[in-house]
């Protein structure tokens, strides 16, 4: 008998009918003798729902109040989970993130899970019961309700799971683990049997949203056992794990791209010290995240242009806030461009072999594909490309690291 966290993302609660093959799933795991704690997102599409109707009352609603909104989401989840449950005989029993006391931070919108008490939880599973959790949502000190950010169920779910010392996470979702990429681009995308912490948070960090980063940060920390699995097919899905002898060796584990990026640059700024805190301060102090940067020194070698990323949604106050300070500064222009993407060749395997790099812009060429930017680390080089290119250069990318096959370094 194990204890087990079972995490279902939208897609897999989308419907009455998703609900209640969810509901079947967990009575065969019961049959079996197992523990469960099964934590749910809102339905597909109701996050976003909420969203809308909040942006139709207000051009900035409050983070505070969009919290209480967009925790009805997972609230509905839970009940109707829990009922399905009760129809077939099982006790279950649901509660909210702040019943449970997932503790978080005060930042609405994104807060951070902080402590979870789970007495509770730990009672009702001792009167065999499954506990149905809500996702994403929780409480702050003073009792305000709170969300966790996109994707934040699978974060309740490590996080429960991590305090409930759980044999193992398992997320279940609409693919039937971790791919070599996002199969929705690449079809002939291969699943990965084990990924390791590591190389998943940098996927992750580098927008694979198939698991939502603060997870892969907990699961690292805690060591949780986490499991990435279809809700609609059986199999063994990944495992995220340390590295050790037995794990296949690839040189590159996956390639990862972000379509929510943003572009800006300030031309012909004077090349002085403290140039770059006097143009990202007050970005920063918008609480907006400078994600790649470069400077390059322009002809003549007096003045330079500087250039950066941020998220897409913050782009416009971005651009309004670099055109003030650049304008201070006596800078030339202030251009901007929305339309861009970053692809990312992601492997532990890059640390002891060069060349990596070279190869990935030799296939973007051959492919006419134009590259904006660049910044590489141990184990992974990024590149920022126009946005029409996106597909293209993932699947040539996937094509020329034969990412199809597992390749050993
Ligand atoms: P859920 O609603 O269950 O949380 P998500 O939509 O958040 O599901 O995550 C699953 C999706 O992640 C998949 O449908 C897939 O398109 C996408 N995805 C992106 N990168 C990868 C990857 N490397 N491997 C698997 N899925 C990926
Ligand atoms: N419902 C939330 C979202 O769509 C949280 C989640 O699904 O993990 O982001
Ligand atoms: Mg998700």
């Amino acid at each position: 008998m194990a204890l087990f966290v079972q995490k279902f993302g939208g897609t897999s609660v989308g419907s009455p009918e998703r609900i209640q093959a969810v509901a079947d799933q967990i009575i065969r795991y019961r049959a079996q003798g197992h523990q469960l704690v099964v934590v749910v997102s809102a339905m597909s599409g109701e996050t976003d729902r909420l969203l809308g109707l909040a942006a139709s009352v207000a051009e900035r609603p409050a983070p505070r109040e969009l919290d209480v909104l967009l925790a009805t989401g997972e609230q509905a989840t839970i009940a109707l989970l829990s009922m399905a449950l009760q129809a077939r005989g099982c006790q279950a029993r649901s509660y909210t993130g702040p019943q449970v006391q997932i503790l978080t931070d005060n930042a609405h919108n994104k807060a951070r899970i902080k402590a979870i008490d789970g007495q509770r939880v730990m009672a009702d599973l001792a009167a065999e019961r499954v506990v149905v959790v809500a996702g994403f949502q929780g409480v702050d000190e003073s009792g305000n309700i709170t969300t966790l950010g996109r994707g934040g169920s699978d974060t309740t779910a490590v996080a429960l799971a991590a305090a409930l010392k759980a044999d193992e996470c398992q997320i279940f979702t609409d693919v039937d683990g971790v791919y070599t990429t996002d199969p929705r681009v690449v079809p002939q995308a291969r699943r990965l049997a084990r990924v390791t912490f590591e190389e998943m948070l940098e996927m992750a960090s580098l927008g694979s949203k198939v698991l939502q980063i603060r997870a892969v940060e907990f699961a690292g920390k805690y060591n949780v056992p986490l499991r990435v699995l279809s809700s609609f097919a059986e199999g063994d899905g990944t495992l995220i794990t340390y590295e050790d002898e037995g794990m296949e060796q690839a040189l590159i584990s996956g390639i990862a791209f972000n379509r929510d990026e943003a572009k800006l640059t300030a031309l012909g700024v004077p090349d002085q010290p403290g140039v770059a805190h006097l143009l990202l301060g007050p970005v920063a102090e918008a609480n907006i995240e400078v994600d790649m940067i470069v400077q390059n020194v322009a002809p003549g070698g007096d003045t330079t242009d500087f250039t950066f990323t941020v998220h897409r949604n913050d782009y416009q106050r971005a651009l309004e806030i670099l055109q003030t300070v650049a304008g201070d500064m006596g800078a030339r222009e202030v251009v901007g461009d929305p339309k861009i993407v970053k692809i990312s060749l992601v492997g532990v395997g890059m640390r002891s072999h060069a060349g990596i790099a070279s190869t990935m812009f030799q296939t973007l060429a051959a492919e006419g594909i134009n590259i904006r930017m660049i910044s590489t680390s141990e184990i992974k080089v990024s590149v920022v490309v126009d946005e029409k290119y996106l597909e293209l250069g993932v699947r040539a990318l996937h094509d020329a690291f034969h990412l199809e096959q597992p390749m050993t370094a």
